[in-house]
């Protein structure tokens, strides 16, 4: 390879962005990481007897880090290789991780793109790393990503991770995969461009994983936790470029998945469970039209966007007043008056048809 050859192939791998002080970091040897072979197991300190109250004994060991038939099933679920994936707890872990072993403490920074998802800049506080802003903007078409001032903000603030969600949380705005490709191509060499695909399911579009491995520095998160129903089970994954899918192994804690939620989660993506996941998602995906249209014909509902996601945000005259009714009612929506820009919005989850029916009710009789 000539020297020009090798340059190029250098500053396209991502692992250029990962810290310089990690990058040969090998992480906690667990004596699970060793991949011994034997019958009489006692190389972890872990008991020789199950716990009474562990009926099959499955608890007595210190479960797979990464379990390859979890990996394997994640990674057919969304469309990449295995060696691609790192399965965690939840996004919320992948986001952390992807936050501390991209940023240096008290340097670096992270960019977010407000309203959005609230954990990007909480990881980043807890990390002592800077949050850049630049927040979407609002047109009389909805929600649009200003991805010439991302592009400048990066340069000008040394943001090296980009939280991009899409579909966003809470605008439920798509955003265009063209756009994303250029911006990742633009910012190559420089930050991560992370894209939150947590309510994908839900936008039946295509991931932006069909960008790897062109545009290395695209990192995309997926979970269980929303469409599939396991959000107790916390299986969250990060899919990226396989080199830094290792450097993100590496940073992760040694035993992240319980093997109650691997058993758990290998059973909800089996064909009978997946296909009535999909059934709902399809239920959603028309009550999300119906309830938005119907909200949107309310006296005392300013404005109700399109969503991609399962969740609506809609702007109202009284938003407190429209809260407290279907509070009164029985009916938690988010009151999303805190978030900038969204001093009159509350965000409000699709349930069952007939949940649906009853924030309608209530909203009818209640907001003017
Ligand atoms: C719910 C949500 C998550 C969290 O997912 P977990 O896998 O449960 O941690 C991540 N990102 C966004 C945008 C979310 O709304």
């Amino acid at each position: 390879m000539s020297a020009a050859a090798e340059a190029l192939t250098v500053a396209s791998s991502p692992l250029a962005l990962v810290r310089e002080d990690l990058r040969d970091f090998s992480g906690y040897q667990s004596a699970r990481s060793q991949r011994l072979q034997g019958s009489v197991w006692l190389n972890a300190n872990e008991s020789p007897w199950r716990n009474d109250a562990d009926g099959d004994g499955t608890l007595r060991r210190y479960p797979d880090p990464q379990p390859q038939a979890l990996r394997d099933a994640l990674a057919e679920l969304y469309g990449c290789t295995p060696g691609q994936l790192l399965a965690g707890r939840g996004s919320d872990e992948g986001i952390d991780l992807l936050v501390r072993a991209v940023c240096r403490p008290g340097g670096d920074a992270v960019l977010v793109t407000t309203p959005t998802f609230g954990m990007y800049a909480v990881s980043a506080r807890l990390h002592g790393t800077r949050v850049v802003d630049v927040p979407l903007v609002e047109d009389a078409r909805g929600w649009g990503c200003d991805f010439a001032a991302i592009a400048a903000a990066v340069r000008r603030d040394g943001a090296k991770l980009v939280f991009l969600c899409s579909p966003g949380n809470p605008t439920g705005t798509l955003l265009p995969l063209d756009d994303i490709a250029r911006l990742a191509s633009e910012l190559e060499g420089k930050a991560l461009v992370v894209v939150d695909e947590a309510y994908l399911e839900f936008a039946d579009a295509p991931s932006a994983i069909s960008l790897l491995p062109a545009q290395r520095n695209v990192v995309v998160l997926r979970t269980l936790s929303k469409a599939h129903a396991l959000a107790a089970a916390r299986i969250g994954s990060v899919i990226a470029d396989e080199d830094l899918i290792d450097v993100l192994r590496r940073c992760q804690a040694p035993y992240p998945l319980p093997a109650a939620c691997t058993a758990q989660a290998l059973q909800a993506l089996a064909p009978q469970a997946r296909s009535i996941t999909v059934q709902h998602i399809a239920t959603v995906r028309g009550e999300r039209e119906q309830l938005r249209v119907a909200l949107a014909g309310l006296p005392g509902v300013r404005r109700v966007y399109d969503s991609r996601a399962n969740f609506v945000l809609a702007r109202f005259d009284d938003a407190q007043a429209a809260f407290d009714a279907l509070l009164a009612a029985g009916v938690v929506v988010r009151d999303m008056r805190s978030a900038p820009g969204l001093g009159d919005a509350l965000r409000i989850s699709l349930g069952t048809p007939e949940q649906n029916r009853k924030v309608l009710e209530v909203l009818t009789g209640g907001v003017r």
